[in-house]
């Protein structure tokens, strides 16, 4: 039987789909409901019927889930943001694990007992709250026009007010605050994107855990015609506080006055962004206060050993409002560590590391091996990566722009030709080590690698490939034809990085199969 919109139906909640949402059955007609919990017993709505399945909204829950917990924030249902929020958080980590063992087995073609005995368990977070160092504020008008800040409903651009994310540092609240405040007082208008008109379009803060140093960005909607570029600079150098006379923003000293009382606020800048586009941040950045980065410390652990004990092995990072950098830090100590821990370095190995961001994988493994190269698409972010390595006196880490998929390819062609049978045996210096790593380290955004990456890869025939991954899907895909390729996976551990949320990160390690 079909259901019609409109239609009520009871539904018992048996599974999670891929983007949190409940699963259930009735006479062999699927239904996917949205905040339905496994495990409940609920009415449901349907808003939407296809012939074999229906998309149905949540009215009332008849019988609860064993596994259902009270959401802490008030506006979890319609956030964009956390789809987990009412299932306990070791269910979380349990529906993260069947996520990445059923795309591996369902996508990859791997075998069930074959994946089973490669999973270690899932790396889950400590405290599930409270975990992000970066938050991206928009800044709108709710419907009597009051100016608000909050996120954005699921799949839209409606603003949800909050200024209290429970995933979000607990400074930002009162950062938020004070931003407001000074808007409304000062009568500054919030971007509205039908019109391309208004003033601030959103907030960005980022918070180093490890420093405490605090930084503000404020998105803004207007062109800078009057102060050249080499005029900020130069303000900007003399390390004065405030750094700017120029005012971006009305009542400009008020502001910065009132977030310079903020304990640790390190940096508040500017970046202009005049685009009618759904990109938050301009390409421009200028410090108005403070210093243009915070600093961040990022500490190994030992994946071997009971609790994760801190090794003693440390690397500071400068982030500046556009670099990349990971947003949950303590749970990007464990991704690290672990991606360090499956590369078994002796000190003795050429690594590559593609898809690298500013160089913070690279770097730790450039401090156990002898040497690591590193490539980003992004220029910005390989200016960071090599001014990352200055910083923390690492000298054998070399870096390249481009796309992982052209560089490699390149690379391999163009020296592989010049140096005809060459090979580790015949030991002619770099270029031979470089076709034929040791290993090959990957972390590419959620599509996954290119088939030319791949394909590179596997002419270069290192013994070991880390493949770290933030979409088990594309993952799965990419690892069939590693493995087609003459690859054995051995290891896979999930890393929960973004509790709440439907996203996980895995770790895996690739071994080049004997005789292969
Ligand atoms: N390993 C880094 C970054 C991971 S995010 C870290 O942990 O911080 C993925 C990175 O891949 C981003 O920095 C992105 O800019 C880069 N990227 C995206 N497509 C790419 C491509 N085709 N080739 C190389 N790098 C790419």
């Amino acid at each position: 039987m079909a259901y019609k919109k409109n239609d009520h139906v009871t539904v018992t909640i048996e599974d999670i789909g891929s983007e949190g949402e409940g699963i259930g059955r009735v006479d062999g007609f699927t239904l996917f409901v949205k905040d339905a919990v496994v495990g409940d017993t609920v009415e449901a709505k349907i808003v939407k019927s296809k012939k074999s399945y229906a998309y149905a909204r949540l009215e009332k829950i008849l019988e609860a889930s064993p596994f259902r917990v009270e959401p802490p924030c008030p506006f979890h249902r319609q956030c964009g943001g956390c789809q987990l929020q009412a299932l306990s958080y070791e269910k979380q980590l349990e529906f993260k694990e069947r996520k990445i063992r059923n795309n591996l087995i369902r996508i990859g073609g791997f075998e069930e007992t074959y994946v089973d005995q490669c999973m270690e368990p899932i790396l889950g977070m400590e405290k599930p709250w409270r975990y992000r160092n970066k938050a991206q504020y928009p800044v709108g008008k709710d419907r009597e026009g009051n100016i608000i800040t909050g996120f954005y409903a699921g799949r839209t651009h409606n603003i949800i007010a909050n200024t209290n994310c429970l995933l979000g540092a607990e400074e930002n609240q009162e950062i938020l605050e004070i931003i407001l405040e000074h808007m409304c007082k000062n009568k500054i208008s919030a971007y509205d994107e039908a019109t391309g008109e208004g003033l601030v379009r959103h907030i960005l803060i980022r918070k180093s855990f490890t420093s405490g140093e605090i930084m503000v960005c404020l998105v803004l909607n207007n062109k800078m015609t009057n102060m050249s570029h080499e005029k900020m600079e130069s303000v900007s150098d003399k390390g004065e506080k405030p750094l700017c006379t120029y005012e971006f923003i009305p009542e400009q000293g008020e502001l910065l006055w009132r977030l310079g009382q903020f304990d640790n606020m390190t940096s508040v800048s500017v970046s202009v962004n005049t685009d009618r586009t759904n990109v938050i941040m301009g390409k421009e950045i200028y410090t108005i206060w403070g210093s243009p980065t915070i600093s961040d410390v990022i500490h190994m652990r030992d994946m071997t050993k009971e609790g994760f004990p801190f090794t003693g092995r440390e690397l500071t990072f400068h982030i500046s409002p556009l670099s990349f950098y990971q947003v949950n830090p303590v749970q990007t100590e464990m991704l690290y560590s672990t991606a360090l821990e499956y590369a078994e370095l002796t000190g003795q190995e050429t690594v590559w590391d593609l898809y690298c961001g500013i160089g913070t994988i690279s770097l730790f493994l450039a401090g156990s091996a002898k040497k690591v190269y590193g490539v980003e698409v992004v220029p910005q972010a390989i200016e960071d990566a090599r001014e990352n390595a200055r910083r923390n006196g690492i000298t054998n880490a070399e870096f390249f722009v481009g796309k992982a998929e052209e560089v490699l390819p390149e690379f391999y062609n163009r020296v592989g030709q010049l140096g005809e049978g060459v090979d580790r045996s015949s030991g002619s210096g770099d270029n031979a080590d470089m076709l034929h790593p040791d290993v090959i380290v990957v972390d590419p955004p959620r599509k996954g690698c290119d088939e030319a990456c791949l394909s590179t890869m596997l002419k270069m025939k290192p013994k070991r490939i880390v493949y770290v991954s933030c979409d088990s899907a594309t993952l799965a895909r990419d690892l069939r034809v590693l493995c087609d390729g003459g690859y054995e996976v051995k290891k896979i551990r999930g890393c929960d990085m973004f509790g709440h949320s439907c996203h996980c990160e895995v770790i895996n390690l690739l071994q080049r199969a004997e005789g292969k």
